[in-house]
């Protein structure tokens, strides 16, 4: 670790035990910081190394932030290439509040939809739902249990700067049961083998679509929540689509079916 207590901080935040205890999480490069900017995200901290700063983008947030009075750190380019996850050396960083809504506080009708989901294996499948999301204007994504941290920094890339904006609820099999029944919503899980075509399911607001795990699909205990089961139709010899392009075609099912009303 780093001899700068700034520097050890935010290499801690690769560990998912630093980032839960601290709320915090790191992003880097000019698209993250910006689109942390514009969705008026917690910045905690800018990281700037001047030498590597030269996307004239760049260095207007850096300003900005430095006039809004958000604390600096200037780092050396070896400090800089240390913090970063992803050989991505704009000379520009940030640590900033990661954002929970309470289930409590959830307004199921909110947005198009809820996208509910327990495991998710691959990153990049969790950021191309979270891409999506933002797409169709879905309301956000209900967590069941604790298997998915949405600021992994793998995740935060690959979500291209979708995490910020979206609302994540961490809940469980027992609150979501009570908390759909008493939104009225209707849960929709997905599954290639499910009962139903996709397309023939009327999304009437609240809906939540419930999303099996890459691996094992939807648990019975899963299934055991969902009013009814939608499969989107394959021919060909696959078993399944990925967990990522099911859901994007889910959201935009919906997406497309509220439109047209
Ligand atoms: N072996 C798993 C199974 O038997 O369900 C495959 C899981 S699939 C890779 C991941 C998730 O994507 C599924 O749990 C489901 O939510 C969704 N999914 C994949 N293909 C689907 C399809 N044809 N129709 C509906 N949902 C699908």
């Amino acid at each position: 670790l780093s001899e700068d207590p700034n520097v050890a901080r935010i290499l801690l935040l690769r560990d998912r035990e630093e980032r839960e205890q601290s709320g915090l999480f790191y992003i880097q490069g000019v698209r993250f910081v910006n689109q942390a900017v514009e969705t008026r995200a917690a910045i905690e901290t800018v990281v700037v190394c001047p030498p590597l700063l030269q996307s004239p983008l760049g260095q207007i947030l850096a300003r900005r932030l430095k006039r809004a009075g958000t604390p600096c750190l200037k780092v050396a380019p070896d400090i800089f290439r240390q913090l970063s996850f992803a050989h991505d050396y704009q000379g520009i960083g940030a640590v900033v509040r990661q954002q929970w809504t309470p289930l409590s506080r959830a307004r199921a009708a909110k947005g198009l939809c809820w996208v509910a989901l327990r495991s998710v294996q691959a990153p990049g499948n969790f950021g191309t739902i979270l891409r999506t999301c933002e797409a169709v204007g879905a309301a956000g994504l209900l967590l069941i249990g604790s298997a998915v941290d949405p600021y992994d920094p793998a995740t935060v890339r690959a979500s291209m700067g979708s995490v910020f904006g979206r609302r994540f609820v961490r809940t469980d099999f027992y609150r979501i049961r009570r908390w759909v029944r008493r939104h009225n919503g209707t849960v929709v899980g997905t599954s290639a083998h499910g009962g139903v075509d996709y397309d023939t399911v009327r999304y009437r607001s609240p809906v939540i679509l419930l999303m099996g795990n890459e691996r094992k699909g939807l648990t019975e205990s899963e299934l055991d929540l969902c009013d009814v089961v939608a499969r989107i139709p394959m021919v060909g010899r696959t078993d399944s689509l990925n967990l990522g392009v099911a859901t994007s075609l889910m959201l935009y099912e919906v997406f497309r079916q509220r439109r047209r009303r």
